[in-house]
């Protein structure tokens, strides 16, 4: 499938950063209380420089998804600050946001739409020229091999095709940081294989990722980098052999396991790929 794709980010907003280089995202001190009194992130700091391919890892309800929420601006921080590519996800939202695209866990796609009107109302949304808009779409159909389906109605594509649209639209604004929020959560291993294929393809073509996950063989194979984030705190950083040595230990597997036991560990690597 790799081989089919010509290039799905190249493009003047993926240039490589201005000299001196910019922090995709820079998170300080992140604090989010929610009206329920919950204390999902209690002082996260964590920086992603360009170009990077970053896992967040953590078990359910460690603060991944509340992470990625303050920093695309679908939930406001309590406390600390967020800035992406140097713009403050607050004071010059728009900036950040154009920055970013974000491929949720959900497929929140509309399933009355075509596949050509999903990418097309996207790029519209983030203030795409029509012109543009329509040859994005055209070149991301072709790129993730949904180009024969582009009239059909989303809710008739199978899960596999589901999941390549939603990323193909967290392309389609061109952002620079792509954060992809489980992606493979509860999909089977032969798509999964087919998602890293795509999302590496992505990366080795500049566009710096956010990837959480819970499984450990996909942040080991995928990541530069990885966070691991427990009760709304991240409690170690590296790669994973950084990750492995701090815990004393020889594996990221053995180091999760140090971190948040083995209950939490056998849902992590359970659907290991062969
Ligand atoms: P993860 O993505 O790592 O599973 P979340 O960020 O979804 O973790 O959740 C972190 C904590 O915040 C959990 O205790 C969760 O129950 C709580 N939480 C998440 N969203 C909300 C919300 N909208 N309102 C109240 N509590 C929430």
């Amino acid at each position: 499938m790799a081989a089919m794709l010509s290039s799905i980010v190249r493009s003047p907003l993926n240039d490589p950063p201005v000299a001196g280089g910019v922090t995709a995202l820079e998170v300080t001190d992140l604090v989010k209380r929610y009206p329920t009194g919950t204390e999902a992130l209690r002082g996260v700091s964590l920086e992603i420089e360009t170009g990077e391919f970053f896992g967040l890892l953590g078990p359910n309800g460690a603060g991944k998804s509340t992470l990625i929420h303050c920093a695309t601006g679908l939930a406001r921080a309590t406390s600390g600050t967020v800035r992406v590519f140097g713009h403050d996800a607050l004071d010059h939202y728009e900036e950040a946001r154009l920055a970013v695209g974000l491929a949720p866990q959900e497929l929140n796609l509309d399933w009355f739409l075509t596949l050509e009107e999903t990418l097309d109302y996207h790029a519209g949304y983030f203030g795409m020229p029509k012109r543009e808009r329509r040859e994005r779409t055209r070149e991301l159909l072709e790129a993730f091999s949904l180009a024969s389906k582009k009239d059909d109605r989303t809710r008739t594509l199978s899960g596999g095709m589901k999941r390549r649209l939603v990323l193909a639209r967290a392309l389609m604004h061109r952002p620079r940081l792509l954060i992809l929020d489980e992606p493979t959560a509860g999909v089977d291993v032969e798509l999964r294989l087919e998602l890293w294929r795509y999302v590496e393809r992505i990366n080795e073509e500049g566009t710096t990722i956010l990837l959480t996950t819970h499984y450990l063989e996909e942040a080991e194979r995928l990541c530069d980098r990885i966070a691991f984030i427990n009760d709304g705190r991240i409690v170690a950083k590296g790669t994973s052999q950084e990750l492995a040595a701090e815990f004393g230990v020889t594996s990221l597997e053995d180091a999760y396991l140090e971190l948040v036991g083995r209950k939490e560990l056998s849902r992590a690597r359970a659907e290991v790929i062969p």
